[in-house]
């Protein structure tokens, strides 16, 4: 009897303990995952910080590939760079695969030269318009100031613009700036977005749809008037300080090919337009040759360092940036600055022989500039079907996704996008880097590139905070050079995001995604890229 008396308080005892454990564990559990691997944060920064890999790479995304309009053969040289070095870095599964169908097809621009002629000579600086026609050969022709506020207007033009060189009205006034060009987040501005409240601020302003498609519309036609006209050039003001910068027509693979079309510094289009408006005849000399060819996809670069825990390897933490570019310069801050990041993160853990438990994948979209494509056909492809919007097996196997594309600013913290779930988990990944001056954690949004496409379907998709470095003056624009790239904190941003995605791949679950609302209660952010 005794002895079993004994028993039995023995295994109360033993079901006492083992369900006050039960009990603490999921605590225990949550602290135990957020104890951030201090000695895998020294080796990475040493590897980042001694053993960079920035410059390097900037080279060979910049100055070697070339712009990397999506679709063109400088976006191919790009991609072909990209996967080049994630295979000599040991990266596995490396591929450039098909995201989405592209409807605007393959475009180069061959040769551009333009100058005014008369009344003096002077060559311009000037970036053809993506996806649009070439001149018959070097032209030359006097220079017409278009000024047309609706289809009307047009009138006044018939039959007067055969041979001519059709200059827009401006968009914009130069003005002076007196705010300095690259600026350091202060003190004040961190703390402040640190303490914002969800939903405030970090939005776009409403974007006036039909207005924007007024103004498409009339530009179409405009277009198609003076072409039948039988004008050789199209010419706009782009830019607010002496370099034009770039965008696209609205083409699609098949159609006519649009008349030439060049985008002007404001101070060459300035000047033209105030000779014309003092009756000084002006003409222009302009050669432009522009190839359109067959390219009926967007494509992805990818490439990752496979897991080895048996039950989490499957599950994925994404890390990625745009690979393209628009046309003019190399699009260095807008979006090298981003690769170079995401490829020196993966190569730093690569190089530090890390066995993740869960698979670190890199991905460099395409077609960013033209609406999210290479993130949203990834999301299409592995995530979420387009069309029933039924989740594929992967998305509940998504540990998270970061993205950088805010130019070459180092990174001061990180937005939360109003996941108030992470919030905890960032400040504890923040610590070790402090002294780097990162150490913020906004819930605010923001908006306008690919880690919304990840956000949008209800995944973990969050963005960094960065300086502000020439950004505004400089993205789009032919001056967007490897000369723009702040090595350092290339170096910084590179060293943070890999301890992100370590943690964020060994931690015990999986990064929480926002709790799902009744439809309607999460506000939609605008326009998209
Ligand atoms: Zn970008």
């Amino acid at each position: 009897m005794k002895t079993n008396l004994n028993n039995i308080t023995m295994n109360i005892r033993r079901i006492s303990v083992a369900f006050l454990f039960l009990l603490f564990l999921p605590t225990w559990l949550m602290s135990q995952s957020e104890n951030v691997d201090l000695s895998m944060i020294y080796k990475i920064k040493q590897e980042g910080l001694k053993n960079s890999n920035v410059e390097e790479l900037a080279f060979w995304l910049t100055d070697f590939a070339g712009p990397r309009l999506t679709a063109s053969t400088g976006f191919n040289r790009g991609c072909e760079a990209a996967q080049k070095k994630m295979e000599e870095f040991g990266f596995q599964n490396v591929r450039i695969e098909p995201a989405r169908d592209w409807s605007r097809g393959g475009w180069d621009n061959l040769k551009t030269y333009a100058a005014m002629t008369a009344p003096y000579y002077v060559n311009f600086a000037c970036n053809p318009v993506a996806w649009t026609g070439s001149t018959n050969g070097s032209v030359k022709g006097e220079v017409v100031l278009l000024d047309v506020k609706e289809e009307g207007d047009l009138d006044k033009y018939k039959g007067k613009l055969s041979g001519k060189i059709v200059l827009m009205p401006s968009t914009q006034t130069y003005e002076v700036t007196f705010e300095p060009l690259a600026s350091r987040l202060t003190d004040t501005q961190l703390k402040d977005l640190s303490m914002a409240s969800a939903g405030a601020g970090g939005r776009r302003p409403a974007f006036d749809r039909t207005a924007y498609m007024a103004q498409q519309a009339l530009r179409s036609k405009i277009s198609a008037f003076v072409i039948t006209e039988g004008a050789s050039v199209i010419l706009n003001s782009a830019g607010i300080f002496n370099v034009p910068r770039s965008n696209g027509a609205n083409y699609k693979s098949g159609d006519k090919e649009p008349i030439a079309e060049l985008n002007l510094p404001i101070e060459d289009h300035g000047r033209m337009v105030r000779l014309l408006q003092h009756q000084v005849p002006v003409v222009m000399e302009i050669e432009i040759q522009n190839k359109f060819f067959e390219s009926p996809k967007v494509y992805n670069v990818i490439g990752e360092i496979p897991g080895s825990d048996k039950l989490l390897k499957n599950e994925i933490v994404l890390l990625g940036a745009h690979i393209d570019s628009w046309n003019g310069g190399t699009g260095a801050a807008d979006n090298a600055s981003g690769c170079i990041v995401m490829l020196e993160a993966l190569r730093i853990l690569k190089n530090l022989d890390i066995t993740p438990r869960r698979t670190i994948r890199i991905a460099l979209w395409g077609g960013e500039e033209q609406g999210l494509h290479g993130s949203a056909g990834y999301v299409e492809k592995y995530l979420v079907d387009p069309t029933t919007k039924e989740h594929k097996p992967d998305y509940d196997k998504f540990a998270g996704y970061f993205n950088m594309d805010n130019g070459t600013g180092k990174y001061r913290g990180i937005y939360s996008q109003e996941n108030e779930l992470v919030r905890p988990i960032f400040d504890e990944w923040l610590k070790p880097f402090a002294d780097m001056g990162c150490s913020t954690v906004t819930i605010r949004n923001t908006s306008g590139t690919d880690h919304l496409s990840f956000d949008r379907v209800g995944l973990p998709g969050f963005q960094f905070i960065q300086d502000n470095i020439e950004y505004g003056r400089g993205y789009h624009t032919v001056m967007d050079t490897y000369e723009r790239l702040v090595m350092a904190d290339l170096m910084q941003n590179a060293v943070i995001t890999a301890s992100f995605v370590y943690n964020a791949a060994m931690r015990n679950s999986k990064l929480p995604a926002k709790p799902v609302m009744k439809p309607g209660a999460n506000a939609d952010q605008g326009p998209r890229f």
